[in-house]
């Protein structure tokens, strides 16, 4: 059994960020599960056509380590590489153990310590744990019937089969989120025919795209800190732009005027322009960026269906209007199990306690980090810590830096364990909610933001106030203790 002080879940920008951090505050030894057999979760996963970040590239990368980018919009292959580029630059690659699917956490009462099972029937004894394996990693189906029984190649977006050739094949999308509309594009430019299958139209804003100028590279590189300002520019506009999600009704109504006179420009057939019109308020969903959806959903051979589906079987799509759509190829763009977090992962707190079970109805955890009956269980990425409109990067590094000084805090103090209090996890979660009130998420619509209608994924506050919220890691809202004894044999 190894046996380690911290034991990071997963090898996305979270769990890396977290090392880092732990590493320059001298906390350790550290391991990293990682369940695949390379780093970089969701851009690991995501190798889907056209896949991009829709943050720019001067904010989508760690404060501590800039990075030339080769233009606006970050490209999957690009991010996978600074990833990479990361665990080198930072001596991190020794501390990773890939192929390690963890399925259970077991904390011991007694000795203070958590048991991680991994799927190869090995053990990890750890003191303290932090998961970091993302809201967006476990594909979601739609449930409908004969959905196993298409005859031909069906893949999840998130698990794209580059085997697949798709020239000259009639091919079906079911799902018009951030990711169908990203390789919806592409798809029509290789397919005989195309069909989407689009349940909510989505609001897509234009996406200009423009390759870093060779002066600018120049610049970065020479002087990293030269691109400091266009980060903090990023920063404020995405805030600018957050704000009309969060309540700022008057910004809403202006970018929905924008989105409108946008997507006329681009679909003149009244018909059309009704699919392209979401029935929700702006940003209830995630708001999208791209400059080749709405000119691909006028192409003479692609065709939208908006009736739902009631059936797939092993020649194609039923939809409710009673027409069966043939096709070669179907591909899932139906998102994630985001609500389930840590699932399907067993997490056994103190006296027992489920985690699973304590958030049936749906998850909370004091500054998206820590849950009370866990003690040194610690989150990235945790509830309510998703954006609508800003960079993820800028909030797993506040929780790195945040659990990281708590933890060097305890470490100072002679103390082994916290448990965050319940106080302090319901003062948390009533603030979570009565944010979240005026925010566009819990408008009415169906997102992967909400369970049961109520927010349990997004900050619901403007960005830096996150940051401001987590800026004093303080023991006291932690219930902390020494080491337990060892426990007498
Ligand atoms: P998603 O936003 O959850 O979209 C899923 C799509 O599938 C929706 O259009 C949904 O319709 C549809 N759907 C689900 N079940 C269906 C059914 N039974 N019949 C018809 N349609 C069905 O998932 P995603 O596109 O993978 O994106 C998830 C998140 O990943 C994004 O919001 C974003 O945060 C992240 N992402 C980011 C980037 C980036 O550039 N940074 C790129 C891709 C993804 P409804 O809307 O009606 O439910």
């Amino acid at each position: 059994m190894q046996k380690v002080d911290v034991a990071i879940i997963g090898s996305g920008f979270g769990g890396l960020a977290m090392a880092v951090t732990l590493q320059k505050a001298g906390i350790g030894p550290v391991v990293i599960l990682e369940s695949a057999d390379r780093v970089g979760g969701t851009w690991r996963d995501n190798t889907y056509p056209g896949a991009a970040c829709d943050v720019t590239s001067a904010l989508y990368s760690y404060s501590f380590h800039p990075h030339v980018w080769t233009r606006k919009y970050p490209q999957q292959a690009e991010i996978l590489e600074y990833i990479e580029e990361v665990v080198d630059a930072f001596g991190l690659r020794p501390l990773i153990r890939f192929g390690a699917m963890v399925e259970t956490l077991a904390y011991a009462d007694d000795a203070g310590r958590w048991t991680i099972g991994l799927a190869d029937g090995t053990t990890v004894d750890a003191r303290v744990v932090v998961s970091s394996v993302g809201q967006l990693n476990q594909p979601a189906f739609p449930s409908v019937d004969g959905v196993e029984s298409f005859a031909g190649p069906a893949f999840h977006s998130a698990r794209w089969n580059h085997s697949v050739d798709l020239e000259a094949k009639r091919v079906g999308i079911i799902g018009t989120g951030a990711s169908a509309i990203q390789f919806g594009p592409q798809v029509a430019k290789a397919a005989r025919a195309t069909t989407i299958f689009q349940r909510s139209a989505p609001y897509v804003l234009p996406k200009p795209d423009p390759e870093t100028p060779t002066w600018k590279k120049r610049l970065y590189t020479m002087l990293p800190q030269a691109q400091l300002p266009a980060r903090a520019k990023n920063f404020a506009l995405n805030e600018l732009f957050g704000s009309s999600i969060l309540g700022n009704v008057k910004m809403r109504r202006r970018i929905k005027a924008q989105w409108r006179k946008y997507m006329e420009s681009q679909v003149s057939d009244p018909a059309l322009r009704e699919v392209c019109t979401p029935d929700y308020a702006l940003g209830c969903k995630r708001a999208l960026i791209a400059d080749d959806w709405y000119s691909m959903v006028v192409r003479d051979d692609v065709e939208m269906v908006t009736p739902a589906i009631v059936s797939i079987d092993a020649t194609g799509v039923t939809t409710a209007d009673g027409v069966h759509h043939e096709l070669d190829v179907l591909i899932y763009a139906t998102g994630f199990r985001s609500t389930d977090f840590l699932t399907p992962m067993t997490v056994t707190g103190r006296d027992g306690i489920d985690l699973n079970e304590r958030w049936r109805d749906g998850a909370t955890a004091y500054g998206g980090v820590a849950v009370s009956g866990f003690p040194n269980l610690f989150l990235l990425y945790g509830p309510n810590t998703n954006l609508g409109a800003n960079s993820i990067i800028y909030m797993l590094e506040t929780q790195a830096t945040y659990i990281t000084g708590l933890l060097s805090a305890a470490r100072h103090a002679e103390m082994a364990t916290l448990e965050v209090l319940a106080s302090s996890e319901e003062r948390w979660e009533s603030m979570i909610e009565s944010e979240s009130a005026s925010t566009a998420w819990v408008t009415g619509c169906n997102s992967w933001y909400t369970a049961n209608g109520r927010n349990t994924n997004n900050w619901p506050m403007p960005t830096r106030k996150y940051r401001q919220a987590l800026k004093d890691p303080t023991l006291l809202d932690y219930d902390v203790r020494p080491a337990p004894s060892p426990v007498p044999a």
